[in-house]
């Protein structure tokens, strides 16, 4: 376990390089770190990176040994990749695909002593620019957080990929960004805990802050760009906050309520097929009303989400029924006091987070009716 630290933290990956068709040729930004490639990848980009990725490579005089991510995150499957990384004698770790796929990239470099270089292939996670990596067990179940020294050396975002995902992805990124500068904000008020367990810094709420406006700048914008699977700059400057400013702003700024919402959700069968980025926004309702949260506030958030197609509401999330019991657990789980609720500077209890959850249902069912047209636009940076 990770000691807590007095001193505040600003940490963030290397290099962050956003741009068209950087899959099918990264050489110029892998050359500088390694000339022999362990690439680890999602089986659905498998031909592509056989077809392009490997012979840009080899053009620069790169050598690759390409591997299938065996779809989970496991101890098992990091130390199958660590053994063949040592069977090939790698020099550098290329991870490709979503955050599973990363986070293992991450911890086998880590483990291996190797730069680490990654190319998400989805815009739903915080994965790529974080230190951390999550264990999980053969059967799914969360294992272990992996407390890595470093911040991967270089992100790699290929816009064509980005914009040809599923657009539910592109959408969960976007929930999973909207409550990072609400969180960092909590947690830079009480001094608590970020992610790496020291103490918020000035930069890690700016950062967060920033991704909150260029959200709420271009979310409209953004999602007509999805849409038409058109790269457009409001895409591009969405790129940044739903993959760089929320990543690093969660680690340098800090958790609060909307993550310990989040995991305690995690208990419900029924929202099982509910992406994170989907439950953490529902935790951010639950935030603002713990927090009693200004009219306007409350109105951009559900502005947002309703133009990203977040669920706005738990029954929007796949739950059949409210169970008064389950959700007592999920209040009792998200206040454990080793979870970042402790983040929020007014003390709450178990019924509080119960009474929060259930008023921020019946405000998303009051939202879900109002016109978007009549909601107020808030642009921040003209
Ligand atoms: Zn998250």
């Amino acid at each position: 376990m990770i000691k807590n630290f007095i001193h505040r933290s600003i940490t963030s990956p290397k290099k962050f390089i956003i741009g068209k068709g950087l899959l099918n040729n990264p050489s110029k930004y892998i050359k500088d770190f390694g000339s022999n490639c362990f690439i680890i990848c999602d089986v659905v980009f498998l031909d592509t990176i056989k077809q392009h990725t490997e012979v840009s490579l080899n053009k620069e005089n790169i050598k690759s040994h390409i591997e299938q991510f065996n779809y989970q995150c496991t101890k098992e499957e990091v130390d199958r990749l660590c053994a063949l990384t040592k069977k090939f004698k790698n020099d550098i770790v290329v991870g490709i695909g979503g955050g599973k796929t990363l986070d293992s990239a991450k911890a086998v470099a880590y483990y291996e002593r190797l730069p680490v270089i990654l190319m998400p292939t989805i815009a739903s996670t915080d994965a790529p620019c974080t230190s951390l990596s999550v264990l999980y067990k053969g059967n799914g179940e969360f294992d272990k957080y992996l407390y890595l020294p470093q911040n991967p050396d270089s992100i790699l975002v290929d816009t064509t990929v980005l914009i040809n995902a599923p657009p539910r992805f592109f959408s969960a990124g976007v929930g999973d960004a909207l409550a990072t500068y609400f969180e960092a904000r909590a947690c830079y008020q009480t001094t608590g805990n970020n992610l790496v367990n020291m103490k918020p810094s000035r930069i890690g709420l700016g950062v967060s802050k920033m991704c909150y406006e260029i959200i709420s700048d271009n979310i409209d914008k953004a999602m007509d760009a999805v849409k038409n699977k058109a790269i457009t700059p409001a895409f591009e400057q969405m790129i940044e906050a739903t993959i760089y400013l929320s990543g690093i702003g969660a680690e340098s700024g800090g958790l609060a309520a909307a993550h310990a919402v989040c995991n305690g959700m995690s208990i419900i069968p029924d929202l099982h097929r509910a992406q994170h980025g989907e439950k953490v926004a529902f935790g951010l309702l639950t935030q603002l009303v713990l927090e009693n949260a200004a009219h306007e506030e409350i109105e951009n958030v559900f502005r947002i989400m309703k133009i990203a197609n977040l669920p706005l509401t738990v029954e929007d999330l796949g739950l059949k029924n409210w169970d008064v019991e389950q959700w007592h657990k999920v209040a009792s789980i998200a206040n454990d006091k080793n979870d970042t609720m402790v983040n929020l500077p007014q003390k709450v209890d178990d019924q509080d987070i119960y009474n929060a959850m259930l008023t921020a249902n019946e405000m998303g069912k009051r939202y879900k009716n109002k016109p978007i047209d009549s909601f107020k636009f808030v642009q921040f940076n003209k």
